[in-house]
């Protein structure tokens, strides 16, 4: 489902697709962020967002949010915590294309949950994509998988459950780079980037 997409007619570009929990804001392993009052940025999530930017990719936010289909927040209640995140980011400077969000639990088999790549493929449609230069960065095993799935390059980042999900998966997470942070994230990409 999207909870905002920017409707700009741009010429192809390139994305960086972010998971939201874990990536951008902050969380932890058995927490549930169901209300906008407790969005809380990672301390480095603005200054890596806007070097994405000036490197001209388009930001996606792509986030399963199960905590809908678990009752633990309603459709809106998710809605209204992502139009928040994207307002707190605009107001640093940051302009994001578009938030995706499934709103399902595992047991729904939807085609959106990620690793599933829904989200990404409304996305792709949406913002003039070009998939193969587009990156995926994420805190869990999902993220990665999505991003091999969509036959992209991937981080996997060691905040919010990152740390968890290499004890549980160990050696099967095949990132193409682990990033201490989202800040270390968007200095590989500029240096990926560079070498063409
Ligand atoms: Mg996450
Ligand atoms: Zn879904």
């Amino acid at each position: 489902m999207i909870a905002f997409s920017k409707k700009t007619k741009l010429s192809p570009r390139a994305a960086v697709f972010l998971d939201r929990d874990g990536t951008i804001v902050h969380d932890r392993p058995g927490y549930y962020l169901v209300d906008e009052k407790s969005l809380k940025l990672y301390k480095h999530a603005p200054q890596a967002l806007k070097i994405f930017q000036k490197m001209n990719y388009a930001l996606i936010i792509l986030t399963n949010q199960s905590g809908i289909a678990r009752n633990y927040m309603s459709l809106e209640k998710s809605k209204k915590i992502n139009l928040s995140l994207r307002a707190k980011l605009k107001n640093l400077g940051i302009d994001i294309a578009g938030i995706y969000f499934c709103p399902h639990a595992p047991k729904d088999k939807c085609s959106c949950r990620k690793p599933r790549v829904g989200l990404a493929k409304e996305a792709l449609f949406n913002h003039n994509i070009i998939l193969a230069k587009s990156f995926m960065i994420g805190d869990k095993f999902s993220d990665i998988k999505l991003g091999q799935n969509l036959k992209i390059k991937t981080i996997f980042l060691k905040t919010g459950h990152g740390r968890t999900q290499t004890l549980k998966y160990g050696k099967t997470i095949k990132a193409n780079f682990v990033a201490k942070d989202i800040l270390s994230a968007a200095k590989w990409i500029k240096k990926e980037k560079n070498r063409g």
